[in-house]
């Protein structure tokens, strides 16, 4: 993808972010690594639901401006962390999805094996400790998480997802946001019910070539961290 594809893409993925009320105002940012030490990103401050490819800004690895008229958004040392943790992707994205953040917020979290999809697609979507937002803590607290997990849940705060390009980084925060819903209604119905062991491991067997989950994954149920 070149620096205007990914301009275009960003611009899609914001207007898609604000249309399904996973932003709201000017919160959230994305980003896609062009290039070696370089990032198409959104700036500080703008609605992610009216981006135009003229109002993104190219940052280096660094987090400081290279090109373009805006800020670089205070939260990009986060999808920093991500992307040197992560040398196999190519996007980020974070948002304030209002179900996942709630669960946080509630202490919930999402790593139960409840929704057979979430471990099909991501394992699980673990909570990282709270960080003030837009601090250089964002990004430590993302660090120990998204080495292994695609999407993760930052606590009292929103969710951040990554993807090989932005789409897929997008899709799955999707997904974060559409298995909240799922959670809440069943916490609401009264009856939350986990998945047996034996279907965690078919499923870790079908989708994930027998792999052991990983920690905090709660297979064989242990507690999970949150
Ligand atoms: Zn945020």
């Amino acid at each position: 993808m070149d620096e205007q594809q990914a301009r275009e893409a960003i611009c899609e993925v914001g207007r898609r972010l604000y249309a399904r009320n996973l932003v709201a105002a000017t919160d959230g940012n994305i980003s896609v690594r062009i290039g070696e030490d370089r990032y198409v990103c959104t700036p500080s401050g703008i609605s992610k639901g009216y981006m135009r490819t003229e109002d993104l800004v190219i940052a280096d690895g660094c987090g400081k401006l290279v090109a373009g008229r805006g800020k670089v958004t205070s939260e990009f040392f986060t999808h920093l962390a991500a992307f040197e943790e992560r040398p196999d992707i190519g996007a980020v994205v974070h948002a304030h999805p209002p179900f996942a953040t709630a669960m946080t917020i509630a202490g919930l979290g999402m790593t139960d094996p409840i929704v057979p999809e979430v471990i099909m697609g991501l394992l699980a979507i673990p909570t990282t400790d709270y960080a003030t937002p837009g601090s250089r803590e964002g990004a430590d607290v993302v660090r120990p998480w998204i080495c292994d997990y695609d999407a993760v849940l930052l606590d009292c705060h929103g969710a951040l997802t990554v993807g090989r390009d932005v789409f897929e980084a997008y899709m799955k925060l999707e997904k974060v946001e559409h298995t909240a819903q799922v959670l809440h209604t069943a916490h609401t119905l009264g009856r939350v019910r986990r998945l047996e062991p034996d279907a965690v491991k078919k499923l870790m067997d079908y989708y994930h070539g027998g792999a052991q989950p990983l920690p905090p994954y709660p297979f064989p149920w242990e507690s999970p961290r949150r």
